[in-house]
């Protein structure tokens, strides 16, 4: 069960890996709802901050946005890899924080209200980008960081009010260090819920494969590869309920090896064991691909054949034991055997199990007549 569980770390790289490409998705997502930014800032400053001034950051955003855009479009073309693109999706963080940094520069320093307002806007701005880079922390952390020092500087040079610019500085930093601290702590969550999805589904397929495996080995019988009794039964109940629905029936051959306990005692179990093998792969050379061969029990097989008449099945049944007969199973020891073969075809009101008997019951007949036969 243990070679089941996948491996903490292997899990965790996984997570990594998903969250960075999560979020490079999400930052698509955020750079395209961009605009509505610019009409908000647009909006708040049109009559109080010069036009010029609004159109010199508009054109400057407009070129950084459409470059971070650019290489964020060819990062998720190229599949979202966190080994090959984290330095390129830092790079659209470090740009669309400049970006918004610049509102500082051109926008303020003209209003004491809209200065107020505008650095309300930044904080919103930097609590959407929470969300997008929730389930990558350090791109956020570069975004905040180049937003937090070109709006500083910014404050700084372009805010009259030594005391207003500080004002404005001490209150971004405060917000700026909370969303971080939160979002840091929401991110570990969030990874953790990623790492153990992924450990869930790979657990799922594992699991899957598992059970596929039992299933096989519980319908196999392991000495010859073919399907066991359980198998049978269920086969011959599925044509059975085919012959009821169609009305194709279907026929069966028991083979019983003709002393193969003399094998046994003569040559030793484990060469009984090839024999029941080679037996097997040369009754195979007689089927049909839709025909079943499974082992019934001992040196007992049955062999389903699906639409097949009774007619038919005797014909099948004497090329196959003619095929048995003719040329030795082992080579060495030189083993050649016989086999009897017991005929019979599911009729209108039969169940399984007395279709079953009559094959047995062929059998037998067909080894007081002598071996080596078909019967009836
Ligand atoms: P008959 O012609 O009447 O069928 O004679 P027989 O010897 O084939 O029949 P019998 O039922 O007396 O013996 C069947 C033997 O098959 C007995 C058993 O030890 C052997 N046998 C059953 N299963 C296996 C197996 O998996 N491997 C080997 N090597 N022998 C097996
Ligand atoms: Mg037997
Ligand atoms: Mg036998």
């Amino acid at each position: 069960m243990s070679t089941l569980l996948p491996s903490i770390e292997s899990d965790v790289a996984v997570a990594r890996a998903t969250g960075f490409s999560e979020c490079a998705y999400a930052l698509r997502r955020a750079l395209t709802t961009t605009p509505v930014g610019w009409l908000l800032a647009v909006w708040f400053c049109w009559d109080r901050v010069p036009q010029a001034s609004i159109l010199l950051w508009l054109g400057c955003f407009l070129v950084v946005w459409a470059l971070g855009l650019r290489i964020l479009q060819g990062i998720i073309v190229a599949g979202a890899n966190l080994e090959r693109h984290a330095t390129r999706l830092h790079c659209v963080a470090g740009l669309d924080g400049f970006a918004w940094g610049l509102t500082s520069w051109f926008l303020m320093g003209h209003d004491p209200i809209l200065d107020a307002v505008l650095n309300a806007l930044l904080c919103g701005v930097i609590a959407v980008n929470a969300q997008v880079y929730a389930t990558y922390i350090p791109a956020f952390f570069r975004q905040i960081g180049v937003i937090w020092c070109v709006s500083v500087l910014g404050l700084l040079l372009h805010v009259a009010s030594r005391q207003s610019a500080m004002d404005y500085a001490a209150g971004l930093t405060v917000f700026f260090a909370l969303i971080a601290y939160y979002t840091a702590a929401i991110s570990k969550r969030l990874l953790e819920g990623i790492r153990l999805q992924g450990a869930n589904a790979l657990l799922a397929a594992r699991l899957h494969v598992a059970l596929q495996k039992v299933e096989l080995d519980a319908a196999t019988d392991a000495l010859t590869g073919q399907g066991n009794r359980r198998a049978l039964d269920e086969l011959l109940k599925q044509q059975a309920a085919f012959y009821v629905s169609s009305g194709k029936s279907f026929s069966i051959l028991m083979l019983d090896i003709d002393f193969f306990k003399s094998i046994n005692d003569g040559f030793g179990h484990m060469t009984g064991d090839d024999v029941l093998r080679a037996f097997v792969q040369r009754v195979r050379e007689y089927l049909r691909p839709g025909d079943v061969c499974a082992r019934f029990g001992g040196e007992e097989f049955v062999v389903v054949l699906p639409q097949t008449t009774f007619v038919e099945a005797r014909e099948v049944a004497e090329r196959l034991r003619l095929g048995v007969a003719q040329c030795p199973l082992l080579e060495t020891p030189r083993v050649q055997v016989t086999v009897s073969i017991g005929v019979a075809t599911l009729t209108a009101g039969q169940t399984v199990g007395e279709l079953l008997a009559t094959a047995d019951a062929a059998v037998y007949v067909a080894k007081k007549a002598g071996r080596n036969q078909v019967q009836p």
